[in-house]
């Protein structure tokens, strides 16, 4: 096949134990996954949790270092665990979502908080709050042959040193079975797609300088970067 236009680069993320890469589709996010963080932002938590997208190239590798975005002075972070499809599916029942998960790794879900929250109150969509540019850092994808499915553990961000979120994986409102269930009848899943399972409470601001930990009991730390 020729292209009029060089072909762009596939996104892909690096692998625990294997010299492969994982190809990343497409990005999609669960909007509000913990009831502590449903209420710091002032939602309603028995409202259901919803999903939003990413573009595939806004990964950045753990280790990087990333310039402050532009047109917002409210960047914020939410540590996330990440979950990997290695196949895909539409209408996947819960009892069997987790046999379509390839592994699992932490990221954060990078957030223009004020252009959200412009977003919110005019009624407009949160592509430019929510996917720009380096806006989903995701770190070394562990395979669940190796570490296994993941429903607990400790996950947590650090800012230069300091605990700023920290909550356990069980208190997500949706599990992992249920979320993936879900996407999956909202579109058909595909190998390569990534989710980002929502965040716990402790949402905050990020400053030039600042370098940021994120870790999911189990998995690679994430580091970054921003300067
Ligand atoms: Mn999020």
């Amino acid at each position: 096949m020729d292209y009029v236009i060089p072909v762009p680069e596939q996104a892909s993320l690096a692998v625990a134990g294997d010299d492969r890469r994982f190809p990343v589709r497409r990005i999609f996010c669960v909007g509000r996954n913990y009831t502590a963080h449903v209420r710091e932002m002032g939602g309603d938590e028995r409202d259901p949790p919803f999903f939003f997208c990413k573009p595939a190239d806004a990964i950045v590798a753990s280790g990087a270092s990333i310039p402050f975005p532009s047109a917002t002075s409210e960047l914020h972070h939410e540590i996330e665990l990440v979950v990997a499809i290695g196949t895909g599916g539409a209408n996947i029942p819960v009892a069997r979502a987790l046999e379509h998960v390839y592994g699992y790794a932490v990221g954060i879900d990078l957030t223009r908080r004020d252009l959200q929250q412009f977003a919110k109150d005019k009624r407009r969509p949160w592509d430019m709050s929510k996917g720009f540019d380096n806006s989903a850092p995701c770190g070394l994808l562990h395979p669940a042959a190796d570490v296994g499915h993941i429903a607990q553990g400790t996950i947590r961000l650090t800012i230069n040193g300091s605990v700023r979120q920290e909550s356990d994986l069980a208190k997500m409102i949706w599990n992992i079975p249920e979320t993936i269930a879900h996407l999956s009848n909202l579109v058909v899943l595909a190998p390569g797609d990534l989710i980002y399972t929502g965040t716990p409470d402790g949402v905050g601001p990020v400053r030039v300088g600042d370098w940021l930990t994120g870790e999911v009991a189990g998995l690679s730390d994430l580091n970054l970067t921003v300067d």
